[in-house]
């Protein structure tokens, strides 16, 4: 296994970066606002009282694969049904939160660039949900958008995740990791099915620096939400095929519900 210099590998200055982006630095003379709905609050990055009792942290007895709480289960360590019948290519799943109501707004506001100060808030609520799966990781690796997306977006938002949880953690991340090949269409609106057929492990490949560093570590790969857990499948997979020893994956949120129903992101 060759070395990883982290300083090299890491996403420098991404809070110089978010300033850059124009939003951090405008906290410095504006008010506070809640992350979510906007109202004034005490300090940035918080949630204003009534959006911190809404919130639906993810806690408690859970699938020990994808993470999806199981609430009516004895076993010590169990596992859902959809895991069982068909095991993701990543080992474990965690997410902070429930992909609802608040957690919607934050993520949405977050990706489309209004709030992207969110993510050192965000970095360590998924820290916390993921302790165990950033402990063991070797290396850190958003998943990607695919280059036409990045113009149009200038920033993407699990990259900024991906480099806070790295930099908290003292943990390598390379954010070009993994390249997006082919520019796929929006998931929208897709019921799993189609969603995996819309995305597969070949539209992924490795950067030239984690074609280095990839082979025999156990790779967190990081995505905002968790939906039917095809993209992640296939970045797992494009990981593995290229000698990841194991992957996991950590979410800011997921969605909690009957997974092959179509979903509105
Ligand atoms: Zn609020
Ligand atoms: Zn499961």
């Amino acid at each position: 296994m060759p070395p990883m210099d982290s300083t090299s590998t890491a996403f420098p200055g991404w809070r110089e970066r978010l300033a850059g982006l124009g939003r951090a630095v405008l906290d410095l003379v504006l008010p506070p606002r809640c992350l979510a709905c906007g109202e004034l609050v005490d300090a940035q990055g918080r949630l204003c009282a009534e959006c911190w009792g809404d919130i639906g942290f993810l806690y408690g007895r859970q699938c020990r694969v994808c993470g999806i709480p199981l609430p009516d289960v004895s076993a010590e360590a169990p596992i859902c049904g959809r895991c069982l019948d068909e095991p993701p290519a990543f080992d474990r799943a965690r997410s902070a939160l429930r992909y609802d109501g608040v957690a919607r707004r934050l993520v949405l506001r977050f990706k489309h660039g209004d709030r992207i100060d969110g993510a050192a808030t965000f970095a360590r609520w998924m820290a916390k949900a993921g302790s165990e799966l950033v402990a063991s990781a070797d290396l850190v690796i958003p998943v990607p958008l695919h280059r036409w997306r990045l113009v149009q977006r200038s920033y993407n938002q699990s990259a900024l995740l991906a480099s806070a949880i790295g930099e908290d953690a003292q943990k390598p991340v390379l954010v070009d990791g993994l390249v997006k090949l082919r520019a796929t269409a929006s998931q929208q609106r897709l019921d799993a099915a189609e969603r995996r057929r819309n995305v597969r492990a070949k539209d992924f490949a490795l950067g030239p620096k984690a074609r280095q560093v990839v082979p025999d570590r156990r790779v967190l790969l990081i995505d905002d939400v968790l939906t039917t857990g095809s993209t992640a499948s296939a970045c797992a997979r494009c990981l593995l095929s290229s000698g990841a020893r194991a992957v996991d994956l950590l979410t800011l949120a997921r969605v909690v519900r009957d997974p092959e129903a179509p979903i509105s992101i």
